[in-house]
């Protein structure tokens, strides 16, 4: 008997959104004992996501949480999609024991080999994000079998300089700290969110992916390519400036 993998997707309405939810949707029919936990950035569920969902045969829950408005109406970054995850951490400690946590963003790629690497995790694993800043890559660094920093294109000062889709949590860990949470705080969510389980060491992390030498999950960002994207750049460029 597998372990459960609680995978948290935030996502939100767009026009890429159901594109990127049937290619995540796709690569997940491919995984055993798996709980899908789709959390919307909105206030209400999208009916077409809905429908998706439940044409998957994957075991599901279809959840909203709203960006707080506060934080929506700033300008410059904003914390995406930490009150779909906040909302998933909240779920998984109302509904398991057990299992293993998974944060997925919606528009990443994902090799069905990752899910088997995280199975088995303890505490905390970790594992290479392919794509991810201008390094190319963002990975513990491993010799010899024995963790010995991090490589990320942006340590700013984090204890933790990793991607969302470079870790996972054992859920019983995760339910012995009842005070972890992910903070809304642009670029530091992983990082809050990993200090916020002390206590808890790198040293401890459990490598992945053949000693963190193999890429089994990109950073892919898709390019805003949307009939109502190019409208837009066509108006803002033509019409309003000749
Ligand atoms: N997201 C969200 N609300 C937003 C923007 C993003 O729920 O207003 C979700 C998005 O669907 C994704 C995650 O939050 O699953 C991270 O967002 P994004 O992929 O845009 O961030 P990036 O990859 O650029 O860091
Ligand atoms: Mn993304």
């Amino acid at each position: 008997n597998l372990p459960m993998l609680y995978i948290i997707t935030p996502t939100y309405r767009r026009p890429e959104q159901i594109a990127e939810l049937t290619r995540l949707a796709q690569t997940l029919m491919h995984v055993k004992n798996i709980h899908w936990l789709v959390i919307e950035d909105a206030t209400q569920k999208t009916w077409q996501v809905t429908q998706l969902l439940e044409r998957t045969g994957i075991k599901f829950e279809h959840l909203i949480a709203p960006m707080p408005e506060d934080l929506k109406k700033k300008k410059g970054l904003k914390p995406r999609g930490v009150s779909n995850r906040e909302k998933g951490i909240n779920w998984v400690r109302n509904h398991t024991t057990d299992g293993v946590l998974y944060f997925a963003d919606d528009d990443n790629t994902y090799d069905i080999q990752i899910f088997h690497e995280m199975r088995f995790t303890k505490k905390v694993s970790m594992w290479p994000v392919g794509l991810c800043t201008g390094y190319g890559v963002s990975s513990p660094i491993v010799k010899n079998g024995v963790f010995q920093g991090f490589y990320d294109g942006w340590v700013a000062g984090r204890k933790f300089p990793v991607d969302m889709a470079g870790f996972a949590v054992n859920i019983k860990f995760l339910l012995q700290r009842p005070a972890a949470k992910m903070p809304y705080k642009p670029g530091f969510e992983e990082d809050g969110f990993l200090q916020s389980l002390a206590p808890f060491e790198p040293k401890e992390i459990e490598l992945r992916a053949d000693n963190c030498t193999k890429i089994y999950v990109w950073h892919t960002q898709t390019k805003k390519n949307s009939p109502a994207g190019a409208l837009d750049a066509k108006y803002n460029s033509t019409n309003l400036l000749h």
